[in-house]
């Protein structure tokens, strides 16, 4: 009867909106507007089908291999995962673990504190300052551990390489993890400080960037030691966490460098003509580096113009949480989506 007291009771993080009709503008989960890269349907095409009879290499060679290329390092240096979230729930478990709080910003991606709850990791929350942008002094303090998305999430702002890289030098006896989910769209990796600081640990993902959100693929990159004793937790937990297709296909994207930075560039510019309407039409919002947009009207309410626009089927992201319930996150999608977003908002800024 008392089976329940032994449960591990967790409070789940909680994604963004799958809607199941087709005609709606989704710009809330910060997905790809553009397909992936040419190869990669072409290889979808003619897969070898009857090798799904056989588990997948649990080494996932071939991405890693594609990936130690591209980011000219070692294949010692590369881990994928299941998409990031897989690789950073592996390095939650796998590095924080002392009795310290690990430190995370306040407002950032809303994953952290449910893996920290899940593995009962202690944390703290260091605040972002008024204008959005982490403050660095809050990472000095005591911690088992740091983690912090650049861009961040919501947010969207980016910190330069040399404010990560003081962090990363002030807390030389835990693990940092810079989550760099958003970096191709205008941010700079700090990958290359990986050989420099051992306890560096850089997570990127196939979701945002290289329009594979799908076959969720994400990896990281750091020192051997480190990536180590990610396989030794992986291989502890489930050996063959990446299916085939996902491995092979995943390598084909990586390889078509002029597609990915084609789609990146192209959702850079239409991010800097959507932030000038935004603020033609009474919007503020910190200055994304991102693929999205985190946006308060001057007047109106967030959580009005997000029910407004399910109206219109365009979804966005809207959290009632305290400090960021009156702002909205608007992933950037095609041109024409974005001229749809805008026209809807004009009608509804104009009535009021
Ligand atoms: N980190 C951040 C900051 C994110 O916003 C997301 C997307 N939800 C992820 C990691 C995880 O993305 P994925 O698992 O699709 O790689």
């Amino acid at each position: 009867m008392n089976w329940e007291n032994n449960v591990r009771k967790v409070v789940p993080y909680v994604a963004g909106e799958q809607p199941k009709q087709k005609d709606v503008i989704k710009l809330n989960t910060n997905e790809c507007p553009y397909p992936p890269a040419p190869a990669v349907e072409k290889a979808l095409k003619e897969i070898d089908f009857d090798s799904f009879r056989l588990y997948p290499d649990p080494d996932t060679t071939s991405i890693t291999e594609a990936l130690a290329k591209y980011y000219n390092v070692s294949t010692k240096n590369v881990f994928v995962g299941v998409g990031s979230d897989d690789v950073l729930s592996m390095a939650f478990l796998t590095f924080f673990n002392s009795d310290k709080p690990i430190l995370f910003p306040d407002v950032t991606y809303s994953f952290y504190d449910v893996w920290a709850d899940l593995y009962r990791i202690p944390y703290k929350t260091v605040p972002l300052k008024d204008d959005w942008s982490i403050d660095k002094e809050g990472f000095k303090q005591e911690n088992g551990g740091v983690i912090f998305p650049n861009p961040n999430a919501p947010t969207g702002l980016f910190e330069d390489v040399s404010t990560v890289e003081e962090i990363v030098s002030a807390n030389p006896d835990v693990v940092v993890i810079v989550d760099e989910a958003y970096i191709d769209f205008g941010g700079e990796s700090v990958i290359p400080l990986t050989s420099k600081y051992d306890n560096l640990l850089v997570v990127q993902t196939f979701s945002k960037s290289r329009a594979m959100a799908g076959m969720r693929i994400g990896f990281c990159i750091g020192n051997e030691k480190l990536i180590g004793y990610l396989n030794d937790a992986k291989f502890s937990f489930n050996s063959y966490t990446m299916n085939r297709p996902a491995q092979e296909l995943g390598a084909l994207a990586v390889l078509d460098d002029a597609y990915f930075k084609d789609i990146t560039g192209r959702i850079v510019k239409t991010r800097e003509w959507v932030k000038i309407e935004l603020k033609r039409l009474g919007f503020t919002f910190p200055d994304s580096k991102a693929n999205f947009i985190f946006a308060s009207h001057k007047s109106i309410p967030a959580k009005d113009i997000y029910t407004y626009l399910r109206t219109r089927n365009i979804f966005v992201r809207y959290w009632d949480k305290a400090r960021i319930n009156n702002s909205l996150r608007i992933t950037i999608g095609t041109d024409e989506q974005m001229k749809t977003l805008i026209g809807a908002l004009e009608e509804y800024i104009g009535d009021k």
